[in-house]
């Protein structure tokens, strides 16, 4: 059973995984107030403005949240960590993160963004920020 189900691409949501291909991370960029948001919507939350564009993200962050997910029928499999990105330009992100023991995630955990395919899907994940 495949890890990752392929993203089905909308309309509203096709800038992102268009980004993603060429390993950015972007956010959309209300054009009036230029406020950032994601995930993608179609108006603005501060000024109700349709019009946007995008800003690709730095790929830096820290942890806001985090959890392990195991699932019950797959007990053999890696367990995955899901993080809530806090980016550092604003809005955040859930992905995974990579490259670190489970024991050793905490909030306020600098990360920085890397690219992965999992299953033949090319997602964007994090890691922990060299350094840190
Ligand atoms: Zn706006």
């Amino acid at each position: 059973m495949p890890r990752v189900i392929p993203p089905t691409v909308e309309h509203d949501d096709a800038y992102f995984w268009d980004g993603v291909q060429r390993h950015e991370l972007l956010l959309q960029r209300c054009a009036t107030c230029h406020t950032l948001r994601h995930p993608p919507v179609p108006m603005c939350g501060r000024c109700h403005s349709l019009e946007w564009d995008t800003q690709a993200a730095a790929g830096r962050g820290t942890i806001h949240s985090w959890i392990v997910s195991k699932h019950p029928t797959e007990p053999d499999t890696e367990p995955r960590i899901v993080v809530l990105v806090q980016l550092e330009e604003g809005p955040r992100v859930v992905s995974n993160l990579l490259d670190v023991d489970p024991a050793d995630v905490r909030n306020e955990m600098p990360v920085e963004l890397c690219f992965a395919e999992i299953d033949g899907v090319l997602l964007p994940q994090f890691r922990p920020a060299v350094g840190s």
